[in-house]
């Protein structure tokens, strides 16, 4: 697999969910979590290419993640590039999704269960130990559903009645998306 067309296809599916992601994030939030995932990965996947052809995986994600956190902004920003520039310090994915959400819920300071990205993120990791690529894209998708009951202890939904409970987290949907787009081009 190349990480450049990775790269390239999660810019086109983040693009192709921007509306979508943006009203999830109008129920929770402030409306604006499509607009910066995809403009973030957009920008992630022109720094890539603007690499040589011989740039190594690390090199790649490496300049992904520090365009995405420079050019997305609000939390997810920080986090999604945050995710990207721990994927660049490791070279297979199971030690990537594990440092990935670590670090993760080091700079946002969550836990399992605040309704957050991490819900997805986390089963993601542990599935894939296990069944690659497709364990952990359906695990991701599982743990976006499984945020719709939780109440909100980190991100703006905390701010609104019941923290969220019955909508679903949007950082943790743009998860589950990010490990499909992994699924259709790495298992
Ligand atoms: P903002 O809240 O700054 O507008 P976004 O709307 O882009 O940022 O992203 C919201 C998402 O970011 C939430 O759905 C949640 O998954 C994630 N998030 C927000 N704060 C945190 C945090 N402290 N830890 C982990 N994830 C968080
Ligand atoms: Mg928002």
């Amino acid at each position: 697999m190349s990480l450049r067309a990775v790269l390239q296809a999660l810019a086109t599916r983040f693009a192709a969910e921007e509306e979508h992601l943006n009203r999830l994030d109008a129920a929770t939030g402030d409306g604006d979590h499509g607009t910066t995932m995809s403009r973030g990965m957009s920008a992630a996947t022109v720094a890539a290419s603007d690499l040589p052809a011989a740039a190594t995986e690390r090199e790649l994600l490496q300049a992904a993640g520090s365009a995405l956190l420079s050019a997305a902004g609000g939390a997810s920003g920080a986090l999604f590039g945050s995710l990207l520039l721990e994927f660049a310090a490791h070279d297979d994915w199971a030690t990537r999704f594990e440092r990935g959400a670590q670090r993760v819920a080091r700079v946002g300071k969550a836990s399992p269960g605040d309704k957050s990205m991490l819900d997805a993120l986390i089963p993601a990791g542990e599935a894939f130990k296990h069944g690659g690529f497709a364990a952990a894209a359906s695990a991701a998708s599982e743990g976006a559903e499984a945020t719709i009951p939780m109440s909100a202890k980190r991100g703006r939904a905390r701010y609104i009645e019941n923290g969220g409970a019955g909508q679903i987290d949007p950082g943790a949907v743009s998860i589950a998306l990010m490990v499909e787009v992994l699924r259709e081009h790495c298992a």
